[in-house]
């Protein structure tokens, strides 16, 4: 489906989206509004947001709604107080040109009397966070009693969130004849039970191209150090003067760490996460969303419901430990019709989840160099000079105080004059650059340092002299090559001792510690206990492993003969061992 008008959707709503520059319908538009405007069959669409799922139920939903009937038709259940402005927000701009509809939000942490106002005048859309729809039901201000259709947006989110009680509560009390929709980014446990419980026989649709919206999304990756990860951050704001971007994180720390380094080094950039409250949330939303701050540094969950256009890129500190989440975030930009980029600081042992990404969803990353001081001095240096051509002069204003600064710089010539302006503004840049590192790694010198360092630990590995230690311990006793290592590290105190072959029989085993090592371990493990027995350690002297012991005298060691003679056998059992390793 190339067109809105093929969907069958009312002029009104048409001329509405189409003033909004939505050109076709997005993959996830072009199945939900034929079925929904043809059928009364529940739901299930997989979409994201970015996807254009809101206009997916919400054109038909509009298109369907008996406006002289001023009954609730239509509730959309949504995760977060954001998305559900958002939503309320964008359904309200698609039914401009409709007459007599009213779309009211009702959620958390906000007067409930206000909302209960709204809906007394008589919704027949209302969106709803389910705790303070569960509260507004129960109170008898929202009624179901004759809703056409119920939407469950983001289901995941809203049941990963707590929201479940809530919902049972709701959707129990929903009449039977209307009409569910369920849009979810994933089909976890908890979504299947919603659907099996409270859905008839729904009918599937996906939008597997779930960022078709965002086929505008440059994707690129810079591979530098760990350590680094941040002076790309700066290195890319840099090179992008009029950068608006979101800056993802991994942790709230990692997000306050980040905002706080940019807003030292004067950056015009805040952070969003999950330590905020909701007025510090919403005071940097609005602060994001009206462009007062260029980068906004956030966890995906505090990003979530955060909908704002234009942006032109989204970085990723790190990438997310799901890939489905990069392709999330990444749809974050390149969004109605616009194009975006979408940023990967990725280390050294990356570059493979680049390549996962790449193969999952079909797209392709660029790999960029990030840029050098040079280059950086350029950009900014044109920007300025952009800027200073460009502003507007308010001579109102400025013309009082012309004559003393004409008078002030009547010494310096028109070349001296620029460059003086030009100093003023620049000095910070041109001082911070003048002796930027290349920070880019280069991927297959990489591979060759890392093949050269494993190669080097081989070698010297080869190179270290052990001893060969027996104990007094094996499987039957629970011993491990792990666990053995546990020992030997709890009883040096230190990590750095070589640990060479190590042995688990039944009951004893043998391991092999570097030289210099031996007598000091054997000193510090003497009578400790391991599983309710007290450790005995000896050098065992030769290979065959059994020889040493064989030799020893002590009463501990009776049953030697018997256990080397099953081992000649091959009959003792081995259990894990042969493992070399240093110790963690
Ligand atoms: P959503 O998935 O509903 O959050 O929508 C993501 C973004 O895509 C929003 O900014 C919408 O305004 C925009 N959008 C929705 N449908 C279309 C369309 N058919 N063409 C262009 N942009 C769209």
């Amino acid at each position: 489906m190339n067109n809105f008008t093929e969907t069958g959707l009312a002029d009104v709503l048409l001329k509405a989206v189409s003033e909004l520059g939505f050109e076709k319908p997005t993959p996830i538009q072009a199945k939900t509004i034929p079925h929904l405007l043809n059928s009364g069959q529940d739901l299930i669409a997989f979409a994201q947001t970015g996807t254009g799922k809101t206009a997916a139920f919400g054109l038909p939903a509009l298109h369907l709604t008996q406006v002289e009937d001023r009954r609730t038709q239509t509730l959309v259940l949504c995760p977060t107080r954001e998305l559900c402005m958002q939503i309320t927000k964008d359904l309200t701009n698609y039914s401009k040109y409709m007459k007599g509809v009213n779309i009211v939000a009702v959620y958390g942490g906000s007067s409930a009397d206000v909302q209960i106002k709204a809906l007394n005048k008589g919704a027949q859309v209302v969106v709803a966070t389910p705790g303070r729809a569960k509260d507004l039901i129960n109170r008898r201000k929202l009624k179901l009693a004759t809703l056409d259709r119920v939407v469950l947006d983001e289901a995941d989110e809203m049941l990963s969130m707590g929201f479940k009680e809530d919902l049972d509560a709701i959707l129990s009390k929903m009449p039977g004849s209307r009409q569910t929709l369920l849009f979810s980014a994933t089909m976890s446990k908890e979504v299947m039970g919603i659907t099996g419980k409270y859905m008839n026989n729904p009918v599937e649709l996906s939008a597997t191209q779930m960022n078709t919206v965002a086929v505008n999304v440059n994707h690129q990756y810079y591979m530098v150090h760990a350590r680094d990860r941040y002076e790309v951050i700066k290195r890319i704001a840099d090179i992008n003067p009029n950068i608006y971007g979101i800056v993802f994180c991994r942790t709230r720390r990692e997000t306050k760490e980040v905002a706080s380094k940019l807003m030292n080094d004067a950056y015009n950039a805040d952070a969003l996460h999950g330590d905020l409250s909701q007025a510090q949330r919403d005071e940097v939303m609005n602060r994001f969303r009206t462009r007062q701050l260029q980068l906004l540094v956030a966890t995906d969950v505090a990003a979530r419901g955060l909908d704002v256009n234009n942006l032109t890129h989204i970085i990723n500190f790190n990438l997310p430990d799901d890939n489905e989440i990069y392709i999330h975030r990444s749809g974050r930009t390149g969004r109605a019709g616009k194009s975006g980029i979408s940023i990967a600081i990725v280390h050294t042992r990356e570059g493979k989840r680049i390549k996962e990404i790449e193969k999952k969803f079909g797209i392709k990353f660029s790999k960029e160099l990030v840029p050098g001081g040079k280059e950086i001095c350029t950009k900014q240096l044109y920007s300025l000079i952009d800027k200073i051509e460009k502003v507007q002069v308010d001579e109102k204003q400025i013309g009082p105080f012309m004559p003393a600064i004409y008078k002030k710089l009547e010494w310096l010539s028109r070349e001296e004059l620029i460059k003086h302006f030009v100093s003023a503004e620049f000095n910070r840049f041109l001082d911070y650059y003048k002796n930027a590192k290349d920070i880019n790694v280069d991927e297959s010198q990489e591979r060759g340092k890392k093949g050269k360092r494993e190669k080097r630990s081989r070698d010297e590995r080869r190179q270290t002299a052990f001893t060969r230690i027996f104990i007094n311990a094996g499987s039957k006793n629970d011993l491990t090559p792990a666990r053995l290592i546990g020992v030997i590290n709890e009883g040096l105190r230190s990590g750095e001792a070589e640990i060479g072959k190590i042995e688990i029989l039944r009951k004893f085993s043998f391991f092999e510690i570097e030289d210099g090592m031996a007598v000091k371990l054997i000193d510090a493990l003497k009578g400790k206990d391991f599983e309710g027995i007290s450790l005995s350690l000896e050098v065992s002297q030769e290979r065959p492993e059994f020889a040493n012991y064989q030799k020893s005298k002590s009463p501990k060691h009776k049953g030697y003969k018997n256990m080397r003679d099953k081992w000649k056998k091959g009959k003792e059992k081995r259990s894990g061992g042969g493992g070399r390793g240093r110790r963690k």
